[in-house]
This record gives structure tokens, C-alpha cells and sequence, in this order.
């Protein structure tokens, strides 16, 4: 008899977890106590975790009631645990796109909140980033073991930044941990299993893998190595990984702890070596039993993406008359190279842009420095700079910025913006005069008689012509009397007698509005 179609699509998918939260509330503490804690003991022996995502097995304390809905267990899963896997992203997550990737691939968003300091604002940026992805929360109240923790306060800060907690007004789960400690972290898991069940996550073991890739590097005997995330499907040795124009075997193929596997199912993380090019981070992968399917899916691939990208080749004609401030970047993994690179993106002014000339990985060396202008803004993320590098610098009068916190970075980044882009001239009226009486006028001269009824009128100000509200010309003050006498000003209520180099004739009730160009 053939198995239901439905059954065979119908395993559980282990929930992928990302954890968010501003920074230095605990979230890599978080992380190391899970995988200290919950990586299977087996696993451990000698083996390090390499790749920024783990997978841990916590026990399954409610078989039964999946069982009995017809849901199957994935093939990978002993009957006592379930499996979860964290994105573990490295560094300060200060970055957005990272917690924006993050988002994207997980299932499940922690966000961590210190008890001790309460909501912050990268704590209200990842909050934002998961309720317009839609990830289902779990918040984790933090640091509950400090004499300085108030968990009320920390609630009720919550509900002012409208993150209502379950009992708080709103339906967000939530716990109270100490991630140092160890206190609520069995409960931090059971929700998430709690939570993965109520959402009902589900996966077919049958099909091709798909997923994607959450980080990829140069190893220099290695080669171009990348990290996947199963999202569908199983990979198996011999297939073969598509991410747009990048390709992998799949001969090379290691777990989360460097262990090579002959296959994976969705959820896990896997290394991959031996990519023709650097995969596009945070890029959707296929994958396919043979070249010819892989190389058609590509080809496909690239049409669409030419198709879409036809209108870039018609720049907007102000975008392309923006000055550019040129930047060299180096930091210290490609992720936060490309979070940083998103961020710089963000920073626009009406007619000045950032543009990236070099980016690479590692400290920033002599070759960085060599021949670039003075204007170009060196900045080192996370990384230090050659001692050969510096001496460049130095002496060709080139500044290197240094930076490990996203944020910092992106502030003084608005101030250089600010202080670099050309000023843009705009109007700004200083007097408005009305006329009152024409006198004689010549082919470009005539004298007029009237009376300021705004700011203030001057001697040798060029002033626009107004007649019911529309400029018909302008013109230029040569002589100017208050009372028959000559000055260089009238103010605000007074009458005057003036001379205009004017070719337009000015008629009684036509406006002088004299101006200045002001800089921003
Ligand atoms: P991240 O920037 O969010 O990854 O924060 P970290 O995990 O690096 O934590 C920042 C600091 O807070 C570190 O010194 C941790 O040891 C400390 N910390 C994190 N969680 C706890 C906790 O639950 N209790 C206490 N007492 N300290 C904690």
C-alpha cells in the first residue's frame, strides 16, 4: 500500500532559533550555556563548533499527542529527544541585516532583555525586525541572579515599547533566565518546543534540500567554504548546492561540529567546501542530483535576475549627479562586512552617497592604504591595521577609523555625510516690499514709491518681481530714500522712494521680495 502524499510531507521540522537583543544583555552567554549544556555528550569529545549555528537535542516530553495527530518524527530524531538549532552570529549583534538574516532563517526569535537594564534601543530594533518578519518571540527576561535586576520594571518597560507579555496585556511568551546561571533555560527550551508545536512547522525529508547560506569565507587551504541551513528537504553526498551563479558538491560536506556526513535533513547546519565563487550571504540555496538540473535551475536564475535588474542601467538622473564620498572597509568576518555595508547604504543625503570602493576581510593593510586619495574614509570593523599600513597613513595624511560597535560607526558616518557632501544653495526671503506708485522709467530704470511690509529692504540687493504671487522678474536696488534722504535700509513700516535696474515695468500692487542664498 502507498503512504498517504500528505504523510510523507507531514515530518516535523526542528525549529531554527535566532537570538536578538541589544547588546550586552546576555545573548552570547545565552548561546554558550545551551551548547554547553544540551550539545549531546557524545558529540562534545574533542570536537569545537566551527560554524556560527549549533544544534542541541532537548528531551521530548510530549511524543504522544504529535504521534497521535499523524505527525511525523524526521528520520534524524531519536524517539526521546527533539532537536533545535541556534544561529549563533558572531561578535557584537549590533547589526541589523544580521538580525535581519537572522530573522529570515529562523523560525523562532529569542529576544534577550537584561532585567538589569531594561529595554534598550537595539532592543526595540530587533523587536521591530521580528513582528515585520513575523517571527513568533519568546522574550527572555535576562540576568534574574543580579542584586540590580527588577523584573516589574523591565515588564512594564516592555508594555511601554508595546511588547505586551503573556498576563501583561498581549499573548508574547516569556521567561525569566539567568543565562550565566543557568536558571529557566529548561523552560526557555520547553517553550521553544511549545511554541515550534503551536506553530507547526513541518518539512518533507523526500525532497532536494533547500535553505540558506548564513555565512561563507575563504579558507586559505580550503577554499571557499559556506554555512547552510537546511530549510527543506535532505542533502546527501553527490548532490549539488546552487546559490544564483554560486555552486558547490557536496563531497566536502561536515556538520556543525567539522564532522563529515554523508547526508542532513532540515534544520541542521552544514559546512560545504569547494564553492566556485563566494555565495551570496543570507542567499536561498537548491540543490540537485545532477549538473544538467543544476545548470538549467541557474541559467533560469540569472534570466530572472537580468530581467529585474534592467532598470539599474537607467540611473535616476539626480542619483547619478550625487557627489560620492569613497570608503575602504575591512573587518573581520564577512557577515559583519556585509551587515556593515547594508548599514552604509541607509546613509543618504539629497546629494551625496557613500560608495564602497574596496571591502575585504582581515586588518587593514599597506596594499589598502597605497595609492588611494585623501578623501577616501579607511575604516577597520573589529580589525587592527598593519604597522606598514599606519605608516602609509601617516604619512600621506590618510585616516584610519576604527570601529567595533555598528551603531558608533554609523553615527559618525551621518556626520561625515553632513560634513562632506556639497551644500545645497536655497532662498530664503529677507524683506517684502509693496509698491505703492510707479514714477517714470526708462528702458531699464524706474524709480517707485512704497512701503516694506515684511523684514527689511536694502541698498544693492537684487530683488524678485512679484505680481499676484508669481515672480515676473527681477531686479536690482541702486538708490533707495527714506523721506527723500538716502539710505542703506528700511524697515518693517516704513515708506520708501527707490531706483530698480529692472527691465520688467512694475505696476502699483506688484511685491519686491529681496532675498538671500543661504548654504546648508
Ligand atoms: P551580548 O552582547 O548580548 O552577547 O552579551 P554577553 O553575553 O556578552 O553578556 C554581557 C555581559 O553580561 C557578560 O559579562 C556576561 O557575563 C554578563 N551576563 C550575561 N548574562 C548574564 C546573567 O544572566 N547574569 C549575570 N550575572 N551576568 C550575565
Amino acid at each position: 500500500m502507498d503512504t498517504p502524499k500528505e504523510q510523507l510531507n507531514n515530518s516535523v521540522r526542528p525549529p531554527v532559533v535566532a537570538i536578538m537583543g541589544h547588546v550586552d544583555h546576555g545573548k552570547s552567554t545565552l548561546l554558550d550555556y545551551i551548547r554547553k549544556t544540551n550539545i549531546v555528550e557524545s558529540e562534545k569529545g574533542g570536537i569545537t563548533q566551527c560554524i556560527s549555528a549549533y544544534e542541541v537535542e532537548v528531551p521530548d516530553k510530549e511524543p504522544k499527542s504529535r504521534e497521535n495527530r499523524g505527525i511525523l518524527r524526521s528520520t534524524q530524531d531519536d524517539s526521546a529527544n527533539r532537536r533545535i538549532t541556534f544561529l549563533d552570529t558572531p561578535g557584537h549583534e549590533a547589526f541589523s541585516q544580521m538580525r535581519e538574516r537572522g530573522a529570515k532563517v529562523a523560525d523562532i526569535a529569542i529576544l534577550v532583555v537584561s532585567a538589569e537594564d531594561g529595554v534598550k534601543p537595539q532592543t526595540i530594533e530587533a523587536w521591530k525586525t521580528i513582528t515585520e518578519c513575523k517571527v513568533p518571540c519568546i522574550v527572555a527576561i535576562n540576568k534574574i541572579d543580579k542584586e540590580g535586576a527588577n523584573i516589574e520594571k523591565t515588564k512594564t518597560e516592555l508594555a511601554e515599547n508595546e511588547i505586551y507579555l503573556e498576563g501583561y496585556g498581549g499573548n508574547t511568551p516569556f521567561t525569566l533566565i539567568s543565562a550565566k546561571v543557568g536558571t529557566g533555560i529548561d523552560e526557555l527550551l520547553s517553550l521553544i518546543l511549545i511554541l515550534a508545536e503551536v506553530e507547526g512547522f513541518t518539512a518533507n525529508e523526500n525532497e532536494n534540500a533547500s535553505g540558506f547560506i548564513i555565512e561563507a569565507h575563504l579558507d586559505p587551504k580550503r577554499g571557499i567554504e559556506a554555512t547552510l541551513i537546511i530549510k527543506n528537504g535532505t542533502l546527501k553526498s553527490g548532490m549539488l548546492v546552487a546559490v544564483e551563479d554560486s555552486f558547490c558538491s557536496t563531497k566536502i560536506m561536515e556538520n556543525f561540529l567539522g564532522k563529515m556526513v554523508k547526508s542532513a535533513t532540515f534544520s541542521s547546519p552544514i559546512s560545504l567546501v569547494g564553492f566556485n565563487q563566494m555565495p551570496k550571504i543570507g542567499g536561498w540555496f537548491e540543490s540537485f542530483d545532477n549538473k544538467q538540473e543544476m545548470e538549467k535551475y541557474m541559467k533560469e536564475k540569472q534570466r530572472e535576475n537580468s530581467d529585474s535588474s534592467g532598470s539599474d542601467l537607467f540611473p535616476l538622473e539626480n542619483e547619478s549627479a550625487k557627489t560620492t564620498i569613497p570608503i575602504i572597509l575591512k573587518a573581520d568576518v564577512s557577515g559583519s562586512l556585509e551587515a556593515i555595508e547594508k548599514e552604509i547604504k541607509k546613509i543618504q543625503s539629497e546629494n551625496a552617497e557613500f560608495k564602497i570602493l574596496t571591502k575585504g576581510v582581515g586588518p587593514i593593510s599597506e596594499t589598502d592604504i597605497k595609492g588611494i586619495k585623501e578623501n577616501v574614509i579607511v575604516i577597520g570593523f573589529n580589525v587592527k591595521a598593519n604597522k606598514n599600513a599606519t605608516d602609509l597613513a601617516l604619512n600621506t595624511g590618510i585616516e584610519i577609523h576604527f570601529f567595533d560597535i555598528i551603531y558608533k560607526m554609523t553615527e559618525w558616518l551621518t556626520e561625515q555625510m553632513e560634513l562632506r557632501r556639497p551644500k545645497i544653495a536655497t532662498i530664503e526671503t529677507t524683506g517684502k516690499a509693496k509698491i505703492i506708485r510707479p514714477f517714470i522709467r526708462t528702458r531699464d530704470r524706474q524709480v517707485i514709491g512704497g512701503k516694506v511690509v515684511e523684514g527689511s529692504i536694502n541698498l544693492g540687493s537684487t530683488v524678485k518681481i512679484m505680481r499676484r504671487d508669481f515672480e515676473i522678474g527681477k531686479g536690482k536696488i541702486i538708490n533707495l530714500e527714506k523721506s527723500k534722504v538716502k539710505t542703506n535700509t528700511v524697515a518693517e513700516g516704513e515708506e520708501f522712494g527707490m531706483m530698480i535696474e529692472s527691465k520688467i515695468e512694475i505696476t502699483a500692487g506688484d511685491v519686491l521680495e529681496s532675498f538671500t542664498t543661504v548654504h546648508k
